[in-house]
């Protein structure tokens, strides 16, 4: 009996660190309201890993929920606190660092690179371990760095950023019960910042009249934030230009030329930390059709070419909500970007491994699985073979959505539905 009970409360216990939330009482209880900054290295080979911390940073915002501090597990790496004291954790956000996907490419077979990174989590009030865990081939999440700190060290760094100009685009309510995006101007010089608020705003305008976030807008405040570059543009490394712009963006990331990054992250979070945020999106001055985005990390999008709109929610959908992409025809630089035998965590793409988990429940009995892709079953959900890169084994929600084309109006219902939950697990 007496062992029984004692293994009740190890249970209870092991379910409260792993499974509960952490509630807005609790995060007084564990954090200030301010950002630590951990900013760290990742360097390896496609099949090796190796994680150092860069530097400690205390910001003065925390752009972040308050009522929800521990967050469903999407993501190819998560960053994880746990109190020092009692081992709880106390904190866990999903995020896609750019290193992961250079892991995919035919380079990373070849050489070793290493890419920095940062990320914000909450303040802690007492010693925490951090623990960064990337996700391996079987879909489990596997520690590549595990660090004690002591948030009252002075050797994180305390400095004020570069007071850089900022316009509300869109104020609905204090940070901490909206979802704060920040648009940074990129390749903008001091002369052109005119040109980069109607851009930002002409973005934002198009991006709350498309479904679930027109019905949504009241739950985001949208800053621009007034960082001039040196030059105007951007780097297009296939035809020999280079810019010196702010935050070192560049088309041709893995030598795909509408890809547009930058790995320069250090540079982006320095300005963007002038704003509470819960999204950066670095805006581009360019005419040239391209974008990017990453989970809970980055997005970027070119501001003047004629779909940059469309591309811009596009790449919002990775950023924001971690949808993959449903196309499957393009040309990309990935190897082996999904594990078939896997169900993958992004929530519009499906293997069929873990269906169940996706979005069956929104699909007519009728509808056969998987669905073919003809006219009777156009604007259907279904399960439609081909998406996340490959024409074989990934079956995404219809035929066409905005995670797959430019062409459909926008998001198909998986996509708005997953979007939607989104929204309400950050602002309620
Ligand atoms: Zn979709």
């Amino acid at each position: 009996m007496k062992r029984t009970a004692i293994f009740s409360i190890l249970l209870v216990s092991a379910l409260l660190q792993f499974g509960q939330n952490v509630n807005a009482q609790d995060f007084n209880t564990f954090f200030k309201d301010k950002t630590l900054r951990i900013d760290f290295h990742l360097r390896g080979t496609h099949d090796t890993t190796q994680a150092s911390i860069a530097q400690l940073k205390e910001e003065k915002y925390w752009g972040g929920s308050v009522h929800h501090t521990i967050f469903p597990d999407y993501g190819t790496y998560r960053v994880q606190l746990f109190d020092a004291k009692s081992k709880q954790l106390i904190f866990s956000k999903g995020f896609n660092p750019l290193f992961k996907e250079w892991q995919t490419t035919n380079e990373a077979k070849e050489m070793s690179k290493i890419y920095y990174h940062t990320i914000q989590v909450p303040y802690p009030k007492a010693k925490v371990t951090v623990k960064i865990e990337e996700r391996n081939w079987e879909g489990k999440f596997q520690t590549v760095l595990e660090q004690n700190i002591d948030p009252k060290s002075y050797f994180i760094i305390n400095e004020k950023p570069k007071p850089y100009k900022v316009v509300e685009l869109l104020k609905n309510g204090e940070h901490h019960s909206k979802i704060d995006l920040a648009i940074l101007a990129e390749g903008y010089t001091a002369e052109e910042m005119d040109e980069f608020k109607a851009d930002a705003q002409r973005m934002i305008d198009y991006m709350f009249t498309i479904p679930p976030f027109d019905r949504f807008k009241n739950r985001f405040n949208v800053y621009a934030i007034l960082c001039e570059s040196e030059e105007s543009g951007t780097d297009v490394p296939g035809k020999h230009i280079y810019k010196n712009t702010i935050l070192n963006s560049s088309f041709y990331t893995f030598d795909s030329p509408r890809y547009l990054t930058t790995s320069d992250m250090k540079a982006v979070a320095d300005v963007a930390a002038v704003v509470p945020y819960d999204q950066v999106y670095v805006l581009v001055n360019s005419a040239t059709y391209g974008g990017g985005g990453f989970y809970n990390y980055l997005n970027l999008t070119s501001a003047d070419h004629a779909l940059s709109e469309k591309v811009f929610v596009h790449e919002f959908g990775h950023g924001f909500v971690g949808l993959a992409d449903e196309y499957y025809t393009s040309s990309t630089s990935y190897n082996d970007f999904y594990n078939l035998k896997v169900e993958p965590w992004e929530p519009n793409i499906t293997t069929l491994v873990n269906f169940e988990s996706k979005w069956k429940n929104m699909i007519d009995a009728t509808t056969p699985i998987p669905t073919p892709r003809n006219g009777k079953y156009v604007d259907q959900v279904g399960v439609f073979e081909g998406g996340g890169y490959s024409a074989k084994g990934i079956y995404s929600p219809v035929q066409d959505c905005r995670m797959k084309s430019n062409e459909p109006e926008g998001f198909c219902p998986v996509c708005q539905k997953a979007i939607e939950a989104t929204i309400k697990l950050l602002t309620e």
